[in-house]
């Protein structure tokens, strides 16, 4: 699951300075986690905790207190209402939020209609407008066939068919993609730049190049990466990352490991413990836990 995190964090330097290019550091004095990270995590904590029930009221509860706990995390105007107001309805909304902080679900999911379910549940607690709702089950159920060994031909057929189309050019995105906080307009966009990457660090340089909310196209662009070139059950993905260089295989554990520590302590434990418990497929290889 730590791919959504590193994701996140890379991005952040990038969300507000898009660099529409592929070349760029991957840390600078603006790097931090934001509030797609303390969401995943929030949502890795309820089936940390409830690891066999739909309990809305404790969701709620964790989501809320998470993300009071991390206040300044970057979350947008209406969220942070909700957050800060005593409601516990949902409030419509179709935002990337939806999908940026899914990833936990596909570990969890024993079947592609548990996995539709449990991303319901945890979407629908705030995100319930259809788009939010089809822009989480998009990711949510991409990754969960991709961890079950799926090929990048048939995530590409599968959500094509059933979600979004893919039909993007990856230099028309770079010239002419801006900032855009819907689902639809972000979480095609994600599959597509994961789809056409030759490995894991291809794939985050992709997903920063095209500009726009760097974060959370790069939370979601390596949580699908994670579940693909470093999930030794899935046979396509994985060889990729073998035949690296020690080199390449090096700058991964950095990427990886250098990221999670802007984590706080409390937060990457919840990283750890769920990927101990729930990411048994990863190669843990490829990461470090901070304070481990
Ligand atoms: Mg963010």
């Amino acid at each position: 699951m730590f791919g959504a995190l590193v994701g996140d964090i890379i991005g952040s330097a990038y969300e507000f300075n898009n660099v529409k290019t592929k070349e760029f550091s991957f840390f600078n004095h603006e790097t931090r986690f934001t509030d797609d990270s303390v969401l995943t995590l929030a949502i890795s904590s309820y089936f940390l905790k409830f690891p066999d029930e739909l309990n809305r009221d404790e969701l709620l509860k964790i989501i809320k207190n998470t993300t009071r706990k991390y206040i300044n995390a970057g979350y947008g105007p209406s969220f942070l209402r909700w957050i800060n107001s005593e409601s516990s309805l949902p409030y419509n909304s179709y935002g990337n939020g939806a999908a940026m902080r899914v990833s936990p679900v596909s570990y969890i999911s024993k079947s592609l209609d548990e996995t539709i379910l449990l991303s319901d549940f945890v979407t629908s607690i705030t995100h319930n407008h259809p788009e939010g709702i089809k822009g989480a089950r998009c990711i949510a159920v991409s990754i969960y066939l991709l961890l079950q060994g799926a090929s990048k031909r048939e995530i590409k057929e599968y959500v094509q068919n059933n979600f979004y189309s893919l039909d993007f050019d990856y230099s028309d995105l770079v010239q002419n993609y801006k900032f855009e906080i819907s689902c639809q307009k972000s979480v095609p966009q994600a599959i597509y730049l994961f789809l056409i990457s030759d490995n894991y660090i291809d794939a985050l340089k992709n997903a920063i190049s095209i500009g726009g909310d760097s974060d959370t196209i790069s939370d979601m662009v390596l949580a699908l990466s994670e579940s693909y070139y470093l999930n030794k059950n899935n046979k396509e993905g994985y060889s990729i990352t073998k035949a690296l260089s020690i080199e390449n295989k090096q700058e991964m554990i950095d990427l990886n490991s250098k990221a999670l520590s802007y984590l706080t302590k409390d937060l990457s434990e919840i990283c750890r413990v769920f990927d101990e418990k729930y990411a048994l497929m990863i190669d843990k290889e490829f990461i470090n836990y901070p304070n481990k």
